[in-house]
């Protein structure tokens, strides 16, 4: 038995909603289908979540028809094609009611999913099962795993087949609340481990992970199968085809992810499993993913190797002021804090005078305009080479590394370049490991 989870392209407009209805009843054991929220249809529309992000924020304000106004239009347009009976005015007068009685930023996000489920459920004639019922909260926001999957376990039992709505779940008062953006990918791995699937699909509009970013390599390789590992090393530096914390729930009972594309059903996609290493794949890079946007904050102190508890007091800081880090690569006397830049807006000049005090560094400086490129492969653990292969593409293309970090699972590579070296340093490194002969 299957869980599918269909993405926002996949259920941008009729057409496409067309073809996943065709993938569904294709093979039987497609049972529970999760759902996004309609997505953009072409490069210039709106995602449905964002117009719903903006009817949000004009709740107070006399225009908030005509914010709801292009949400109305594409459910109307969607439901009138595929299923004209259902009663698609009265759920959106709903929607539209409760929006502005609980004028909740996560109530209001989550409908696009809601009305995308009500409509996938009447055009299948399968039951629509609400996720706010199932897929449970804490009074902080995290997610009660457990208690989700035996909610879905128990509701699902005498349902054999049910579409329901990616993105959210409830708080303990009952109050709606979602999971960060592309979270429906978060639902379905959630919905295929509580029903023990064979395996999870998520359906989206690429041919699974490829090995480079296609905006910046031409026609990168496709990657058949990769490891969680490695799909998480890849979604966290850039790899945006699945949500980077949509492998737990499966890992955890090794149900196998498998992305594949509603516009070309028929290529292989990509199959992530726990171990990859028999699959016969030689070579020694899986891919290669990047970010840009980080800045290194430089904390210089004679005999800072021998003061005991230095690194306690720069991360307290970090910690106190709320800030996260990525990495922290140091020297005898020099110790770097690498950090996205969108964490330090508005935080810097505090965390620096903390530091200072915290520290009693003899300089501090931060340097922006560092982007990270990660080379993920299970194959280099244990074999020679791999650094030396990335450094010789880089040297060979006159790029400056900033910064060197390889983590000790041996699985990934990471390095710092300046900015205006991302797209260069990308295409060197694929270029040494996938087009040399
Ligand atoms: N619709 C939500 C978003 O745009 C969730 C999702 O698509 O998974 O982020």
């Amino acid at each position: 038995m299957r869980v599918c989870k269909f993405g926002g392209t996949s259920m941008a407009d009729a057409a496409s909603i067309k073809r996943v209805i065709n993938i569904i009843r294709r093979d039987e054991g497609r049972k529970y289908i999760v759902v996004s929220a309609p997505g953009k249809r072409d490069k210039s529309d709106v995602k449905i979540t964002d117009a719903l992000y903006a009817c949000h924020d004009a709740i107070d304000d006399n225009d908030f028809d005509s914010a709801f106004a292009p949400i109305e239009e594409r459910f109307e347009q969607i439901c009138g094609d595929l299923a004209p009976k259902a009663d698609i005015a009265s759920v959106l007068d709903d929607v539209r009611r409760g929006i502005l009685s609980e004028r909740s930023r996560d109530f209001t996000a989550s409908r696009g999913e809601y009305l995308s489920a009500y409509v996938l459920s009447s055009a299948l004639q399968v039951p629509f099962v609400d996720s706010a019922e199932l897929i449970k909260f804490d009074s902080d926001g995290a997610l009660l795993l457990d208690e989700s999957l035996a909610l879905i376990k128990s509701r699902l039992k005498d349902i054999p087949r049910a579409v329901l709505p990616g993105f959210y779940g409830s708080l303990p008062d009952g109050r709606i609340k979602t999971f960060s953006r592309g979270g429906s990918d978060i639902s379905g791995a959630i919905v295929a481990s509580a029903v023990g699937a064979d395996v999870y699909e998520n359906w989206t509009d690429v041919n699974g992970f490829l090995s480079a970013d296609p905006r910046v390599v031409k026609s990168p390789r496709p990657i058949d199968w990769l490891s969680y590992n490695e799909m998480r090393e890849l979604s966290y530096m850039g790899a945006e085809v699945l949500h980077p914390e949509a492998i737990f729930p499966v890992r955890r009972a090794g149900i196998p992810i498998h992305i594949k594309n509603t516009f070309d059903p028929s290529a292989p996609g990509t199959v992530i499993v726990s171990n990859v290493r028999h699959m016969g794949d030689a070579n020694v890079i899986t891919g290669i993913a990047g970010k840009k946007g980080f800045s290194i904050i430089n904390i210089e102190k004679e005999m800072m190797n021998s003061e005991i508890g230095f690194g306690r007091k720069v991360l307290s800081v970090f910690e106190d002021e709320g800030i996260c880090f990525e990495h922290m690569p140091s020297g005898i006397d020099t110790l770097s804090v690498v950090v996205r830049d969108e964490y330090l807006e508005g935080k810097l000049p505090a965390l620096l005078s903390s530091l200072w005090r915290a520290t009693n560094a003899d300089a501090i400086d931060v340097q922006s305009g560092l982007s990270l490129i990660a080379t993920v492969g299970h194959n280099m653990t244990s074999r020679q080479g791999t650094a030396a292969g990335i450094f010789k593409a880089l040297a060979g293309r006159h790029i400056n590394v900033r910064m060197i970090d390889q983590g000790s699972s041996e699985l990934n590579v990471i390095v710092g370049v300046d900015t205006f070296d991302y797209e260069k340093a990308i295409r060197a490194i694929y270029d040494h490991f996938f087009c040399a002969d």
